[in-house]
């Protein structure tokens, strides 16, 4: 797993490699933070943060849910856990019910912008996209069961 490297407006604001989590400082308003939150139109649920503090709360939730998939494929294994979120991914994308354009990209991206709404845009999430929420849902109560043995 080689995380991510991310460029947002020419600098990165976040990143996780392998249960490492990076966040920048540095926030552009109108490009990082400020942007009026429009489920479904943004570039990502950090952009529509309010201050640059919350935005990097909100990266960090993204990169959160980085290290939560990290887990759950050592956990689970990577196939049962793409086998579990990547069809959500493809529906969701179909049916035009991801939460911004990150999530789009990839099965790995929307389950952290998915989850990322889950934090932030919960009443939201469980109306505009229930399954993605109940993936979130799901993958969370799984690592749950196993986390007590070492
Ligand atoms: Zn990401």
């Amino acid at each position: 797993m080689s995380g991510e490297l991310r460029d947002d407006g020419g600098h990165f604001t976040g990143d996780h490699i392998c249960g490492t989590i990076r966040i920048s400082a540095r926030r552009v308003q109108g490009e990082d933070y400020g942007i009026p939150f429009r489920w479904g139109e943004v570039a990502t649920v950090a952009t529509s943060a309010t201050t640059p503090e919350q935005a990097m709360q909100r990266t960090f939730v993204h990169e959160l849910g980085h290290c939560l998939l990290y887990r759950l494929m050592e956990q689970e294994g990577r196939e049962a856990v793409k086998a579990l979120i990547k069809p959500v991914f493809r529906e969701a994308v179909d049916m035009s019910r991801t939460v911004s354009e990150r999530a789009e990209e990839n099965w790995h991206e929307y389950f952290c912008e998915t989850f990322s709404a889950s934090v932030y845009h919960h009443r939201e999430l469980t109306s505009r996209d229930p399954v993605g929420y109940r993936m979130v849902q799901q993958a969370r109560a799984l690592l749950e069961v196993d986390h007590g043995d070492s």
